[in-house]
């Protein structure tokens, strides 16, 4: 049987870049195709070439349609309008849509929901083994806790980023939350400036840190009078992200339309 053809979306992007590698390079999958939007540099050169190495017979694209229809599935780390557009469209294609993008708001969620019950959509704002298991973590500890230990998520990221707070700061709060047994919504304080007046007690602040070439670094902090605790995580390469969403395309093949997250991906 052939193996899964997988469509790169954003191929030029940072992730981008690393994921037609991580497929080029799998046993068990094969790049059908690349995709930019149109009158990007890219579009009608081989991929290969584009990113200055040899040529891999694959063409960068504009018509996602076409592309899709050609692939069982499509990894995405684009931006949130492309992607609502491309899990439409992967959603006529039933291909399975791996989407990485991070920044959706509610009204993009909506239209990822409604695709995804047509197709097998997997969404995870960060895709790593590592960051997974911190997401258990800490709403196993949250859970041990009560108010009187303070949450702190601190993200740190490169300078290229433009969303705050990332994707997994909002998973690892969300996790915290449930731990608590609250609504992050309600409890949520993103960034502090000027006369904040003391902390309010149960609530779960948010800090953001933008620098340099910084892959992703994220602590959870639980403080509370006379001692801490920290949950890290540290990302040093782009590679663990591309690596968990090639498993969460080949996993994807032959699920029941929904959505999956990578909890269910790497079945923790
Ligand atoms: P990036 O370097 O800016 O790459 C984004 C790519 O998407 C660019 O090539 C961009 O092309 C392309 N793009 C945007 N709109 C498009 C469209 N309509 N059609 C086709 N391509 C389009 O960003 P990045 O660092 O790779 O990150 C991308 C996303 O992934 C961000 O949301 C980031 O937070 C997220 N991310 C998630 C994880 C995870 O594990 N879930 C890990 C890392 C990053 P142009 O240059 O033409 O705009």
């Amino acid at each position: 049987m052939d193996l899964p053809g997988i469509v790169i979306t954003g191929a030029s992007g940072r992730m981008g870049q690393m994921l037609v590698k991580g497929v080029m390079a799998h046993d068990r999958a094969r790049l059908v195709a690349c995709v930019e939007r149109a009158g990007h540099a890219w579009v009608g050169r081989d991929v290969g070439e584009c990113m200055g190495g040899a040529a891999l017979g694959v063409t960068v694209t504009d018509d996602p349609l076409e592309a899709f229809a050609k692939a069982q599935a499509v990894i995405d780390f684009t931006a949130p309008a492309a992607t609502v557009e491309f899990a439409a469209l992967a959603a006529q294609a039933r291909a399975v849509h791996v989407i990485g993008t991070t920044g959706l708001e509610a009204s993009h969620l909506a239209r990822i929901d409604a695709a995804s019950r047509h197709a097998v959509i997997v969404r995870a704002g960060n895709m790593s083994l590592g960051v997974n298991l911190l997401v258990k973590l800490t709403q196993k500890v949250a859970a041990a806790l009560d108010a009187d230990w303070d949450i702190e998520v601190i993200e740190a990221h490169h300078r290229m980023k433009v969303d705050a707070p990332s994707g997994t700061a909002l998973m690892l709060g969300q996790a915290a939350a449930e731990g608590r047994g609250v609504s992050l919504d309600d409890a949520r304080v993103s960034g502090r400036d000027g006369i904040t007046g003391t902390r309010e007690r149960g609530t779960i602040g948010f800090s953001a840190i933008r620098g340099g070439d910084i892959v992703g670094e994220h602590d959870v902090l639980f403080a509370a009078d006379g001692e801490r605790i920290v949950l890290r995580h540290v990302a040093t390469d782009r590679t663990i992200f591309a690596r968990g969403a090639i498993r969460a395309a080949l996993w994807g093949q032959g699920q029941k339309p929904g959505q999956y997250d990578m909890m269910d991906v790497l079945g923790l």
